[in-house]
């Protein structure tokens, strides 16, 4: 991916720092720890029920102040999170009136949130009662690259892409009618249908750069699709219940098969329309 050097960068839709601190739980960190597992990866956090944290501890939200342009970048790697989280807010101002801006938090080690306290070993998280986007950055180095991903600037992208495709199911209510009815899973469950349907939102955000290459993301090249194709792939649950149990139970899939979450990143990418997103309606996984 490339970057424009002359886009002016909103870093404070990004903050960072908030990680390691302070933090008071109501029903004991070990529990909530637990309630995360792998097969949640880029997952919605649904452990707030659980108990949650009292405090939350303040993430700085000046640690991103030097992004302030695209040229940045080069020298200051990090401020590629501003560069992602701009162009994909920009894009979904525009596409849907509903859309309100939020916030990727960057932590170390745990964070707390309204959703509870996290670890890195989660990886990336949206979490519904607070409405940001939590990461840890070292999940891309090590946690992805164990999955068998070839990483990159645009495998990232597309992590968080997905995670605000999270939020936009937020706003329009689609992730409570899917929460409402219980803890889900299996390939042709609501569960999956909505993290699908996150993919493919991705994938539609990637079209828009591509069409419009006047934001912070100055140029999406094949490489970079393939990259994200590739991400998506890796993050299959059967792949991943492959690598970590030696074995595929396609019962246990919250998020939908390398398979269906490639297609579904290519359906958004190929139609770069949110309505051609409807994941819910036929046998997707
Ligand atoms: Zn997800």
């Amino acid at each position: 991916m490339r970057y424009n050097e002359n886009a002016r960068l909103d870093a404070g839709q990004v903050s960072g720092g908030g990680g390691g601190g302070r933090i008071a739980v109501g029903g004991g960190i070990g529990t909530m720890i637990l309630l995360f597992v792998l097969s949640q990866l880029f997952g919605i956090d649904l452990t707030g029920l659980a108990g949650g944290s009292q405090t939350e501890s303040r993430p700085d939200s000046n640690a991103y102040a030097h992004c302030q342009t695209g040229a940045d970048i080069a020298e200051h790697r990090e401020c590629r999170w501003v560069a992602y989280t701009n162009s994909i807010q920009d894009y979904w101002s525009q596409a849907y009136s509903g859309y309100q801006m939020t916030q990727t938090r960057i932590f170390s080690n745990q964070v707390s949130t309204a959703c509870g306290t996290a670890t890195s070993a989660v990886g990336p998280f949206y979490c519904p009662a607070d409405s940001n986007i939590y990461l840890d950055e070292t999940f891309f180095d090590t946690m992805l690259k164990q999955l068998g991903a070839q990483g990159g600037d645009a495998a990232e992208a597309y992590v968080i892409a997905h995670e605000y495709g999270h939020h936009v199911q937020n706003l329009t209510g689609v992730m409570e009618q899917v929460q409402r009815q219980g803890q889900q899973s299996g390939p042709d469950s609501l569960q999956v249908a909505l993290e699908l349907q996150a993919d493919c939102y991705a994938g539609v955000w990637f079209k828009h750069v591509v069409n419009d290459p006047t934001g912070p993301i100055s140029e999406v090249t094949q490489d970079d699709l393939d990259r994200a194709l590739d991400a998506a792939r890796s993050v299959g649950d059967d792949l991943i219940q492959q690598r970590t149990q030696g074995r595929v139970n396609p019962d246990a899939w919250t998020h939908g098969s390398a398979e269906s979450r490639k297609r579904w990143l290519a359906t958004g990418y190929n139609t770069g329309d949110p309505n051609a997103c409807n994941t819910f309606a036929s046998n997707q996984a």
